[in-house]
């Protein structure tokens, strides 16, 4: 059986930065199902799809192959064949992911293969629903956060320093509404699980919050 830490928390919560580590330290894989609906979004808009237009959402989805490989432990997310690593990590992309990832026939297909994934190899897998609905019974369960505040800064600071103009205050009323969406979206609502642990970052260090995770898994080991 493989061992599986599932990380689940709002956007900006450090989710991708701490398992990263995580997953470095402790010699498995991290796997950022954000990611998969980052590239089924990027297809969507590349289509010039209405987001509001669930119809085509649906029938579109089914011609997008969204697949993941590995290469020196980190994770590629392909789209039709094509590395698309590189597109989708804009606030269009991210916004435009949370919109078509309510829909059943977009989350459907991306689970099975999260699922698939995690059954074959050791890994930390971070996205919304990874404790409560992709890996039920994973080893160790994370619910990440911190306040709005603090995630719409760092937010923030990480498109700066990656050099595009951007309004803090639009960030976080971003990110304040992709929150309520992921939270009160019907299926696979972002939640804490029950058997998860609550690790709040507004007033840690990334260092601190590695250790954290660390400590909790090597009780459960
Ligand atoms: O984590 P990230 O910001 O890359 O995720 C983008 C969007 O994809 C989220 O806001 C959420 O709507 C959706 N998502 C999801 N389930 C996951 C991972 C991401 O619904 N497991």
């Amino acid at each position: 059986m493989s061992y599986n830490i599932a990380v689940d928390g709002p956007a900006g919560a450090g989710k991708s930065t701490i398992a990263k580590l995580v997953a470095k330290k402790k010699g498995i894989i991290y796997v950022d199902t954000g990611a998969m609906y980052r590239t089924m979004a990027l297809f969507m808009l590349r289509n010039q799809i209405d987001p509001a237009d669930q119809e085509s959402i649906i029938a579109k989805c089914r011609e997008a192959e969204v697949t993941l490989g590995f290469a020196d432990g980190q994770q590629v997310v392909f789209l039709n064949g094509e590395n698309v690593n590189g597109l989708i990590r804009t606030e269009e992309v991210g916004n435009m992911a949370s919109v078509i990832s309510v829909i059943g026939e977009v989350r459907r297909n991306l689970v099975e293969k999260q699922q698939a994934l995690a059954a074959k190899q050791d890994c930390i897998m971070d996205g919304r629903d990874i404790g409560t609905c992709v890996l039920p019974n994973a080893d160790l369960k994370i619910y990440l956060t911190a306040s709005s505040t603090v995630r719409a800064k760092r937010r923030y600071d990480e498109l700066v320093a990656k050099g595009q103009s951007c309004d803090l205050e639009q960030i976080r009323l971003d990110i304040e509404e992709r929150d309520y969406r992921d939270m009160h979206r019907e299926l696979s609502p972002l939640k804490q699980a029950e058997d998860a642990i609550l690790v709040d970052t507004s007033d840690m260090t990334i260092d601190e919050v590695v250790e954290k995770i660390l400590s909790l898994s090597k009780e459960r080991d």
